[in-house]
């Protein structure tokens, strides 16, 4: 296995049978020998460095139906809540205050945030913090959309594609929803301009390492700046309430390989893997990830944008616990920087 490693490092991609058979394979010892290699290559252009970003929920509406997500529109126990432009505003203000430089506004696919509205608010964040990044995770949009969005002054989209099987794809999705579009909507935000970022679930229903290799190959292809893993964590009011949630050391083993696959784009530790092992966010770190996303969002609605059960977002996921981040990422010999924190050249 070690010889697959190795070739991973110096290809940085293997064929779909190799990357099979190292998800599958992979030993307790492969998987230590793989973290030492992508924590040294997060090393060389990161240093102990960790981004930060600051995460502000807009609104947890949705017009889709996803089967494994909270906020799915049947979802009739969701309590529904969107920001406004004001509120998204001092969620900024007081993030620049803690030392956010990125701002990313994530939300459900929610049509009361128009192109009109949605380009406001981006150029008002942008005139009012010139040195920040401005990160969008709002789904899929048409072509014009994200084209406003960037000439608005948006530099990021956050968009994962989840799973790049279409039959599996179908499996997690309603029919109206298609990896075929998901995937023409990520080249749509490169064509415009975006730093894109891409990602999927692991664990989620019906998955098997065959789906997790043609992941990474959508993603050689694809070229993002930044990749989004997290475990897939059952929320109680969906269809997939009876699944068994997704292993945090597969989770691990998968930021492992994207880090040898891209060692220059920036991995998130997520909010998922912090949700299903009290040490998930540093483990993360540990297995080549460098950003973590600490909750911005006005604290009487951060319990409402529940994707899946037991989300966490107080202590140290939230952004006033960021002094306790701090601690824990020294701990293991990270520390966290102000910084817009873009993706490094190579
Ligand atoms: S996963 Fe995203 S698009 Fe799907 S229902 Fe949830 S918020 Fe909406």
């Amino acid at each position: 296995m070690r010889q697959l490693i190795d070739k991973l490092k110096a290809n940085r991609v293997l064929s779909e049978d190799e990357f099979t058979e190292l998800i599958e394979k992979a030993s307790e010892e492969d998987r230590e020998y793989l973290f030492s290699q992508s924590r040294e290559l997060a090393g060389k252009y990161y240093g102990n460095g960790i981004y930060t970003r600051g995460l502000i929920e807009i609104s947890n509406y949705c017009k889709n139906d996803c089967y494994y997500c909270g906020i799915r529109k049947s979802n009739e126990k969701a309590s529904r809540y969107r920001l406004t432009e004001e509120e998204i505003l001092s969620c900024c203000e007081v993030g620049y205050e803690l030392g956010f430089r990125t701002f990313v506004m994530q939300g459900g696919e929610d049509g009361y945030y128009t192109d009109d509205r949605m380009a406001h608010i981006i150029s008002r964040i942008r005139s009012a913090y010139p040195d920040c990044a401005i990160t969008l995770s709002l789904g899929e949009r048409s072509k014009e959309s994200y084209q406003r969005f960037f000439d608005a002054g948006a530099n990021r989209y956050l968009l994962r594609h989840e799973t790049a099987d279409e039959a599996h794809y179908k499996a997690l999705h309603p029919q109206n929803l298609s990896a075929a579009h998901r995937k023409q909507c990520l080249f749509w935000l490169k064509e415009a301009g975006f730093q894109v970022g891409s990602g999927f679930m692991v664990g989620s229903p019906g998955q098997t390492a065959r789906h997790l290799a043609k992941d990474l190959l959508f993603l050689k292809e694809l070229g993002p700046q930044m990749v989004g893993i997290g475990p897939f964590i059952r929320h109680q009011d969906t269809p997939f309430a009876k699944y068994e949630s997704g292993s945090m050391e597969q989770t691990l083993l998968m930021i492992g390989i994207l880090r040898l696959m891209f060692p220059n784009i920036l991995i998130p530790a997520t909010t998922a893997l912090g949700t299903i092992h009290p040490f998930g966010r540093e483990k993360g770190v540990l297995a080549g990830a460098n950003v973590v996303m600490p909750n911005l969002s006005p604290l009487d609605v951060r319990k409402k944008y529940m994707l899946y059960d037991n989300k966490i977002s107080s202590g140290v996921e939230a952004a006033e616990g960021l002094a306790d981040l701090e601690q824990r990422m020294e701990e293991i010999g990270y520390h966290l920087l102000v910084d817009r924190g873009d993706c490094k050249k190579e």
